[in-house]
């Protein structure tokens, strides 16, 4: 049986970001949703015709802001959504059509998305000049949430996230490595400064205060650097600090697409396939 929401996320990282939700609601036809177009069309399509998914059956693309990784330039040359309508703040959708994203396609994510729509929120985040956009999606009995390129979580953004039962968060950095790399400082003020990305322990404590008023089964660390992070200084933290928490965490990666995680499914239905799968 299909749970009420499925996702498979394709790519994150400062190179890329994209992934597929795949909803099933219990009353209405199933839908096909994106979040991200941080690929190339050439990657993100490949993907799709894997999990035999025809871009035209794509109901609407969530853009968290148009930063180049979120927003590849190649969808200004290539624009196979036909169907879909692209869910975005109203303040992002200047650059976003500059990127190519045809204007009629638009809908405000915190206006007249919600008409057609009524199961994705949006929430406004720090990041850069033109912030982010987090998303939580209610399906049925299940609720995923969405947080990349954040400066910070406030009290508000930690209170959108309640009651989620899956969460994309974004991990950037760790402390230390990034205060001794060789980024000039203006570079790691701006990312550390509260308008760029979350930190590891940051991350880690966001999680538990949500996790302590829900239910949280899954957890996706999103959006690692390179250069100052790592799946095993990411690992070591939640082992020490989140012993209960780290067997339901995992980490998006830049070249491998994660497998389908299932949202509102039993604990042994976490993943639908064990394999991790490369799809470039
Ligand atoms: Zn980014």
């Amino acid at each position: 049986m299909h749970p009420p929401i499925r996702i498979r996320i394709l790519a994150s990282g400062s190179q890329g970001n994209a992934a597929i939700l795949s909803l099933r609601p219990r009353d209405a036809a199933p839908a096909h949703v994106l979040i991200d177009l941080g690929l190339s069309p050439r990657k993100l399509c490949g993907a799709l015709a894997v999990e035999n998914i025809n871009p035209h059956d794509i109901a609407a693309i969530l853009v968290t802001h148009a930063d180049s990784d979120h927003l590849h330039g190649g969808w200004a040359r290539r624009w196979p959504f036909e169907n879909a309508k692209v869910i975005a703040r109203k303040a992002h959708h200047n650059a976003m059509a500059n990127a190519g994203i045809p204007a009629t396609r638009m809908l405000d994510a915190h206006g007249d998305s919600k008409t057609l729509f009524p199961y994705i929120q949006a929430i406004a985040l720090p990041h850069d000049q033109a912030g982010s956009t987090g998303f939580r999606i209610d399906m049925d009995d299940a609720a995923l949430g969405w947080a990349t390129d954040v400066g910070r979580m406030s009290n508000d953004t930690l209170a959108f996230f309640i009651g989620v039962d899956a969460l994309c968060i974004e991990s950037n950095y760790d402390l230390q490595l990034q205060r001794r790399s060789s980024r000039p400082d203006f570079l790691k003020q701006r990312i550390m400064g509260g308008y760029g990305h979350l930190s590891n322990e940051e991350a880690l404590k966001a999680a538990l205060h949500i996790h302590s008023q829900s239910a949280l089964r899954h957890i996706v660390l999103l959006h690692l650097s390179a250069q100052c992070n790592s799946h095993d200084v990411v690992r070591t933290l939640w082992n020490a600090h989140a012993p209960q928490l780290a067997q339901e965490m995992h980490v998006a990666t830049q070249s491998l697409s994660l497998p389908w995680l299932c949202v509102g499914q039993p604990r042994q239905c976490r993943w639908s396939e064990s394999l991790f799968v490369a799809y470039q």
